[in-house]
């Protein structure tokens, strides 16, 4: 099987905050990138920052692919999308999806896809916007190897570094538990900079000490000053979707029977602050929400 190298044409379905400036790589790389989203305004975001086509449905936007991407926000959403187009796909077209879907669910696709004979990969990614926007995201890839062949060139377009994960599922659950370990990371630099406040301490201060010792993590690094003591909260990903995956890391361990005390209680707070500052929010607005929590 042929590796899908520039001009393969790629449908790259959700043209949100992560997935306008993916498809926006994929067309400087000499993909022919056709996008859809059902928000008018994303497409046509998408299209005048790209240059790439958009089409009126998601229908036809797969259509004549060799490669449909979904960057979409939950697995739900990629499932029901997926099982309505199957018809619609070209004969051995390659899925990726790229959203932060939930492992199991991920694997349930597959047995369909996968049947139906196309390709499956999962590959998730981090790194955020900034990271999307030059191309150098993390990539996490679960499936079948030689699919995964046939469609590196794709994922190189748009990120950096290329983690094979596994089975199918293996990328989505990754990065599951990668956003478990950020978003408690996150909480508790948030409630170590309050509990300083309090004492007196300068917040400034407190991060580049912790950037300095052994508390420093991603959220000391590129989160606390830049978008939560400016109090900007513009990092472009939502409350809503961090609570999401930290769900899907937690349901993951209790599926497997794994005990996770932290996780759990972890788990709980994204949902009450989502639910509580509206997950559309940013997610660095968990402060405003730890600010005020009822304990
Ligand atoms: P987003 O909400 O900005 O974009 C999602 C887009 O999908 C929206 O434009 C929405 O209109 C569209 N959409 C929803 N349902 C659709 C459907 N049925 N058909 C077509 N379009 C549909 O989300 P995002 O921040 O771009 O995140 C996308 C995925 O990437 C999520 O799974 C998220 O968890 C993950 N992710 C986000 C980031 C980040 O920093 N934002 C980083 C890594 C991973």
């Amino acid at each position: 099987m042929t590796a899908l190298v520039p001009p393969a044409r790629v449908a790259l379905i959700g043209l949100g905050n992560m997935g306008r400036p993916m498809g926006g790589c994929l067309q400087r790389a000499g993909y022919r990138v056709t996008g859809f989203d059902v928000s008018d305004d994303a497409r046509n975001a998408f299209a005048s920052a790209s240059g790439a086509q958009v089409a009126a449905d998601a229908a036809s936007a797969v259509r004549d692919a060799d490669v449909v991407i979904t960057m979409l926000p939950t697995g739900r959403i990629v499932r029901d999308l997926l099982g309505a187009l199957m018809t619609q796909l070209r004969p051995g077209a390659v899925v990726i999806d790229m959203s932060s879907s939930e492992p199991m669910g991920t694997r349930e696709l597959g047995e369909t896809l996968i049947a139906a004979g196309f390709g499956f990969i999962d590959a998730p990614v981090s790194g955020g916007v900034r990271r999307a926007v030059d191309g150098s995201l993390s990539i996490m890839v679960g499936g079948d190897v030689a699919t995964i062949d046939r469609v590196e060139p794709v994922l190189k377009a748009m990120g950096r570094t290329i983690f094979r994960t596994g089975l199918l599922g293996s990328g989505h659950a990754m990065k599951a538990l990668n956003n478990y370990v950020s978003g408690a990371g996150l909480i508790a630099a948030c409630e170590a900079v309050n509990v300083g406040k309090a004492f007196g301490l300068d917040s400034g201060l407190m991060i580049d000490v912790l950037n300095a010792s052994t508390g420093r993590n991603n959220s000391t690094e590129v989160k606390m000053k830049q978008f939560i003591l400016s109090q900007t909260w513009g990092s472009g990903f939502s409350v809503g979707l961090m609570a999401k995956d930290i769900r899907s890391a937690n349901d993951l361990a209790h599926a497997l029977g794994v005990p996770v005390p932290l996780a759990d209680h972890c788990a709980d707070l994204w949902d009450d602050a989502a639910k509580t500052i509206g997950g559309a929010s940013d997610h660095t607005e968990i402060q405003r929400y730890l600010d005020n929590v009822k304990v």
